[in-house]
């Protein structure tokens, strides 16, 4: 029989991907994925990243890029914290 392992394309940028593991791990970091939130990779807040809540670890953390889904399972935050790149850029336009 045919042990090949299934691929499965991301839906976001048609990346191929040898599992459903490496999708997972490529959805969070996709270019093309248009519902990623950018949050502080120490507290997972959009808030901290974005300036108006910042957390103790703050002055060195970085950032992680995660999807509505993610931040929704830990309730850290209230979800109009959450705003992808587009929705960042679109209010800094608008500021300017
Ligand atoms: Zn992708
Ligand atoms: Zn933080």
């Amino acid at each position: 029989m045919n042990t090949e392992p299934q691929t499965v394309t991301c839906l976001y940028c048609g990346m191929p991907c040898p599992s459903m593991q490496t999708l997972e791990e490529h959805i969070k970091s996709c270019p093309s994925h248009p519902m990623l939130i950018t949050v502080c990779d120490q507290c997972f807040r959009a808030s901290c990243w974005q300036g108006v809540f910042y957390c103790d670890k703050s002055k060195t953390a970085g950032t992680v890029k995660k999807t509505r889904r993610e931040l929704n399972e830990k309730r850290l935050e209230h979800p109009s914290w959450w705003k992808t790149d587009h929705e960042i850029a679109m209010s800094a336009v608008r500021v300017m």
